[in-house]
């Protein structure tokens, strides 16, 4: 392994892109002849028709070298294991403009506000979880009747993550950095709407020393993903995106080997705000929770619930600050654009479908105009007043598309904002830490902010519950979704 200092930059950029599957440490065409098209967001135009896809010859291929990879991976020293994931994340913050912008020219990010959080977080997450190497093998316990008992946490073997559009590189670092510190090797499946950026992983991946076959990337769409999820050598599929493809990775994974499953799926998440919070700070909180990357976040703040007496205030502070970050909606390749498109024309139909329907189902606060005459940008919109079973109520919509409801009591907005199936993120605005400790008990959600919203941490277990997901990425917990415990009984009385 050579010092950061000595590798070569970035092969690829936006006019030489990554189309090739990384398998064993090489970049090699795809079996199959067909390829995806992926598209700018911004103007609509063909970014590259040449993107691989991966087929089941490709999958079986790359699930071999897999496991010929991993009796020398699990066996590899922790401190070598470790300098080769703190290799990668220094080559993925070093790259971090690169990747970036292949990412911004299908996703539409703009560098300053995701862009630059995304390759940060992977880079993050890899040097969370090499930490992790030396300190995860297992636990013993006192002699007891003759017997002692040690545990061993085991690798699974040949892993896999399929990761949606919206963190393309970010959550790539959630799945990969667990499985591969705990020894396992792992298979990357990535959405075929943004792949460049974990196609272009494969040249850090080899530079930063992962022998062949232990960190692979296959292109490809939902049926790429099936194959990884079907197959009878894989043992356990992370999986991030929509509840419909969560559960049938569920189903796939029950019908062939029972491989492990974490599901990390989609959200409705309610911002419950008291009239004794900090109001400005509800405000902020609020606003960057839906804005932040066109509001295409499972856990963005997409049902504001506001108590009587703060009303008002809240509403028109809410509402000011929307129609400000609706001026900073523009070319995500402008650093100075805060905001930019939904990520292609379908994600656009759908959103743009949900602010029309949405004119009859509750009262237009702000938005739901065009942007711009091309490209697929929307203004931050909010509805008032909408009816319980409103389908922009109760379905995920996944774009800057918020409703702001009002309550009078805690025990009515505990009702309103748990009456869902979803349960990934909650948040409670007050300044009462009594009242935000009852309340924080009382969400049916995965995770809770208290003063905050849309938020998480690297150490701490991010996911949902309901249909929101199963298992959780981040902290400790991943690693126990990575691994097996076996269990070695000692006879000391023979
Ligand atoms: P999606 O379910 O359409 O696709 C996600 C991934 O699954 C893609 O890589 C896709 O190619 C693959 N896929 C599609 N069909 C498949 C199949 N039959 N078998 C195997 N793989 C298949 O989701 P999306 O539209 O890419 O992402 C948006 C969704 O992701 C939203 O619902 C959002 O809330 C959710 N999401 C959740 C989290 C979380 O951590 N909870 C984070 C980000 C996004």
């Amino acid at each position: 392994m050579s010092s950061i200092k000595e590798q070569p930059e970035l092969g690829f950029s936006t006019s030489n892109l990554p189309t090739q599957l990384f398998i064993n440490n090489e970049f090699v065409d795809s079996k199959s002849s067909d390829t995806l098209s992926v598209y700018n967001p911004k103007d609509g135009s063909l970014v590259s028709d040449k993107v691989s896809i991966a087929d089941s010859g490709d999958v079986d291929t790359a699930v071999a070298a897999a496991e010929a990879a991993f009796p020398a991976w699990k066996a590899v020293p922790a401190l070598q294991r470790r300098e080769i994931l703190l290799t990668f994340a220094s080559l993925i913050e070093k790259h971090t403009r690169g990747l970036a912008e292949l990412t911004r020219i299908t996703l539409g990010a703009p560098f300053e506000t995701m862009g630059k959080f995304e390759a940060g977080l992977c880079a993050e997450t890899f040097r969370y979880y090499a930490a992790w190497i030396d300190k995860f093998a297992g636990e013993s316990y006192p002699q007891q009747d003759g017997f002692m008992r040690i545990t061993r946490n085991e690798p699974l073997g040949v892993t896999a993550g399929i990761v949606p559009w919206n963190g393309p590189l970010g959550i790539v670092g959630l799945k990969a950095a667990p499985a591969l510190a705990t020894g396992n090797c792992f298979i990357l499946k990535p959405s075929e709407k943004t792949p460049f950026a974990a196609l272009a992983l494969g040249q850090l991946i080899r530079e930063a020393g992962f022998p062949p076959g232990v960190f692979q990337v296959l292109s490809g769409a939902g049926n790429t993903g099936a194959l990884l999820a079907r197959h009878m050598r894989v043992r356990k599929i992370s999986f991030t995106g929509s509840i419909p493809t969560g559960k049938l990775i569920q189903k796939m994974a029950a019908e062939s080997n029972l491989k492990r499953v974490t599901l990390e799926l989609g959200g409705k998440s309610p911002a419950v705000v008291f009239d004794d919070c900090n109001l400005d700070n509800a405000v902020e909180w609020c606003v960057n929770a839906i804005a932040t990357n066109t509001g295409q976040m499972c856990y963005a703040a997409s049902r504001l619930y506001v108590q009587d007496g703060i009303l008002d205030r809240f509403t028109e502070k809410y509402k000011a600050a929307l129609e400000e970050r609706a001026r900073a909606v523009g070319d995500p390749d402008n650093d100075s654009t805060l905001v930019g498109p939904l990520v292609d024309e379908a994600q656009y139909q759908r959103v743009t479908g949900f602010i029309e329907r949405g004119s009859q189902q509750g009262t237009l606060l702000t938005g739901g105009n065009l942007v711009r005459d091309k490209g697929f940008f929307v203004q931050p919109t909010v509805f008032t007043n909408v009816k319980p079973d409103a389908e922009i109520y109760r379905q995920e919509i996944f774009g800057p598309v918020s409703i702001l409801n009002s309550f009078t009591t805690e025990e009515e907005a505990l009702q309103k904002a748990n009456a869902t199936e979803y349960g990934l993120m909650a948040g409670v605005f007050t300044q009462d830490i009594n009242k935000a400790m009852r309340v924080a008990a009382e969400f049916e959600s995965g995770m809770v902010g208290i003063n905050c919203i849309s938020i998480t941490f690297m150490n701490t277990p991010f996911g949902g519950s309901k249909q929101s997901g199963l298992g959780r990425e981040c902290g400790r917990n991943a690693l126990e979704h990575y691994t097996e415990p076996k269990t070695i009984m000692i006879n000391l009385n023979y």
